[in-house]
């Protein structure tokens, strides 16, 4: 497509779509691992994999297979049956968490991944008694758009808009133990936290706040909701984050990069809260779809048996070192291939669009904060290639 086209492109979305992404300026039509490609040809490395998502790269063929021979044999048929793949996929996922009893509900995204959490601590709180409806999240936290999520989302600009909200939600810093012990009470069903804040800038979540949050929820029989909707399926370098701390979960959401870009949401409970939800208390259309578990079965596959762990491990260990020379990149934080640069100004926008100029996809997430997320499988001639349009842009952006 010419480039006219592609203004004609601009001029349409503006048209048609509602208005609630920032103006939006590339069109990408097609991708193979790291690499898109736009509607001009033009190529770019894609450090962000549609924020964690497309964890193996683009147009994966094992993944591609999987899909197409799924929607050849059979698409949809509600959750009034049952079908081979969602059995297969909660079964892989309870290998992956290693709870012996673990079970699923699948849904399409983040979001209602973490609506189906909350309703069901909702739910084990008050079969306990009818008040224990409220739940702690932490400042700077990401959940999701829906209201509950939203309420959630520990982001307070985020809310204005919105307001009022369902208030059940007390929120805490995100590094502060004693004020995680003091903030959950006999009316708290669930504490909901991710390990790595993601959308709250790249920040980890100290482990003394995460053994908190355990303690206090075992104490006051609330839930440990853990949101590993970004973290999960390898982007630490474990399955799940929460393996790093080691913090033990009553409730994992999951979503992102379980498909690698076809739309899933899951949840994974244990213990007491697989007895919480009794059939007709949640439901949804599309919860368990064949071609998206297939989807998915096919990236747990690929995961487990190409060594990628490994190379998330590796691949950090590479782009701390690089990161850490950059004249005006004052630190790394983050884990595995969820990683900020912290910029010793705060430039990240234009950083992030000068590397996008160059060929490089990464954003910021703070104002002094770069995101890098390329996928798992992403090569070390890659990352160095990548550093080098970082440092460059770095460069350029200094007073
Ligand atoms: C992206 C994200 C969500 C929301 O997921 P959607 O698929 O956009 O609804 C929830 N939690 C975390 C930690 C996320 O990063």
């Amino acid at each position: 497509m010419s480039p006219a086209a592609v203004a004609d492109w601009v001029e349409r979305e503006h048209d048609l779509i509602l208005p609630t992404y920032p103006q939006r300026t590339i069109a990408f039509s097609r991708g193979s691992g790291t690499v898109l490609v736009d509607v001009d040809g033009r190529e770019y490395l894609d450090f962000l994999t549609g924020l964690a998502v497309t964890a193996l790269g683009h147009a994966h063929p094992a993944v591609t297979a999987a899909v197409s021979q799924q929607a050849a044999r059979l698409v949809h048929t509600s959750n009034l049956y049952v079908t081979v793949p969602m059995l297969d996929l909660a079964q892989r996922l309870r290998a992956i968490t290693g709870w012996a009893d673990s079970k699923a509900f699948f849904c399409q995204d983040g979001a209602t991944a973490n609506e189906a959490a909350l309703k069901l601590a909702r739910r084990h709180g008050k079969k306990q008694h009818p008040g224990k409806v409220r739940v702690v999240t932490l400042e700077g936290s990401f959940h999701g758009r829906t209201f509950a999520t939203l309420e959630a989302t520990g982001q307070s600009a985020r809310h204005a808009p919105f307001e009022p909200l369902l208030g059940f939600v007390d929120t805490v810093p995100h590094d502060d133990p004693a004020a995680m012990t003091a903030a959950v009470t006999d009316d708290h069903c669930a504490v909901l936290l991710e390990v790595v804040q993601g959308e709250g800038g790249v920040r980890p979540v100290p482990t003394a706040v995460l053994d908190a949050a355990r303690v206090a929820c075992d104490e006051h029989g609330a839930l440990l909701i853990v949101d590993e909707v970004q973290t999960g399926i390898g982007r630490t370098g474990e399955w799940f984050a929460h393996q790093h701390a080691p913090v033990l979960p009553d409730v994992i959401s999951v979503a992102k990069a379980l498909a690698n870009g076809l739309p899933i949401g899951a949840i994974l409970a244990r213990g007491e809260a697989t007895r919480a939800l009794e059939p007709g208390d949640h439901a949804t259309t599309f919860g368990g779809n064949p071609v998206t578990c297939a989807a998915a079965l096919a990236t747990l596959d690929v995961i487990a048996s190409e060594g990628v762990l490994d190379n998330v491990r590796e691949r950090e260990a590479q782009l701390r070192k690089i990161a850490g020379s950059i004249d005006g990149i004052g630190g790394v934080r983050g884990m595995g291939l969820l990683l900020g640069l912290e910029l010793d100004e705060p430039l990240a926008r234009v950083i992030a669009d000068s590397c996008c100029d160059a060929g490089l996809l990464v954003n910021a997430v703070a104002p002094d904060v770069l995101r890098i997320a390329p996928p798992l499988t992403v090569s070390a001639a890659e990352c160095e290639q990548a550093m080098e349009i970082v440092a460059d842009a770095v460069e350029q952006g200094r007073p």
